[in-house]
């Protein structure tokens, strides 16, 4: 897409989630994309119209290219199917498609720069793997929470972008139980998250990502971290810390699952 132009917009229905911005395939026709970027979960294509195009895959959504062949990404995708809720036909003759069974995506229009003016986009934490998610930053933001440290590692607003697999996952190397208070973890425990954040992130992008159910990579394969999941998904497993005899177990925590394992967890 980057430096192609939308020679035609398709929008197929009102909305995914939330319903489209007003006179969107206008909007998007005749655009260059300036450029693409990544914040948190969000996709990012700047516009020579002046405005940033915001898409976000919810649980199941797909970008599927087709019509010319593209590599590794392109995808044999020749007529509309059902599911497919927007296409933006570029003038190098690719075609993207928006595929989302469950339509919990998103697409937004608004002006290029104002990022942070943006409601899904003010207020995000750093990313993961930039730098500035650091020491300093994490401590300080644990520092005095009442809440469970597993919540407040899924808090966009202090880290943008890590999810319930990898927190767990997470959790689990740093041999600190999801439900303790992240206020009552001390300081040095809380830095040395932040090299395991990193490294969990990067073994899980190495391996493909991981895949829950319908979810494909851009490749249209499925991902194969869930291979290597040493707690999610494993109740009643013996859990994978050398010497160890603990067992893993599952609790819910505002109404997600947390696996840990209650020995070495502390
Ligand atoms: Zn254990």
């Amino acid at each position: 897409m980057a430096g192609a132009v939308i020679a035609r917009a398709e929008v197929r229905r009102a909305g995914l989630r939330w319903p489209f911005p007003a006179r969107m395939a206008e909007r998007l026709t005749g655009a260059r994309v300036e450029r693409l970027r990544r914040r948190s979960k969000y996709i990012l294509a700047d516009l020579s119209t002046g405005e940033t195009l915001l898409i976000h895959l919810g649980m199941s959504g797909r970008m599927l290219i087709s019509g010319t062949m593209l590599g590794e990404f392109h995808h044999d995708h020749p007529a509309p199917e059902k599911h497919d809720h927007v296409v933006l036909h570029m003038d190098t003759g690719a075609r993207i498609t928006f595929n989302d069974a469950r339509r919990f995506g998103a697409m937004d229009l608004f002006p290029t720069g104002e990022d942070d003016a943006h409601p899904l986009l003010a207020r995000l934490g750093p990313e993961p793997l930039g730098n500035a998610f650091n020491e300093r930053h994490l401590v300080a933001a644990l520092a005095g929470r009442n809440t469970p440290i597993k919540a407040a590692l899924l808090d966009q607003h202090i880290v943008a972008g890590l999810g319930n697999i990898y927190v767990c996952e997470v959790l689990h190397r740093a041999g600190i139980s999801p439900r303790r208070k992240a206020g009552r973890i001390a300081a040095a425990r809380a830095a040395a998250l932040v090299p395991i954040i990193r490294d969990v992130l990067g073994e899980a992008i190495a391996s493909g990502g991981s895949s829950l159910r319908d979810y494909r990579q851009a490749s249209g394969e499925l991902g194969y971290f869930q291979h290597a999941f040493r707690v999610y998904g494993r109740e009643g497993a013996a859990c994978a810390t050398p010497d160890c005899t603990g067992t893993i177990r599952r609790i819910v925590q505002s109404g997600r699952s947390s696996f840990y394992c209650p020995r070495c967890q502390r």
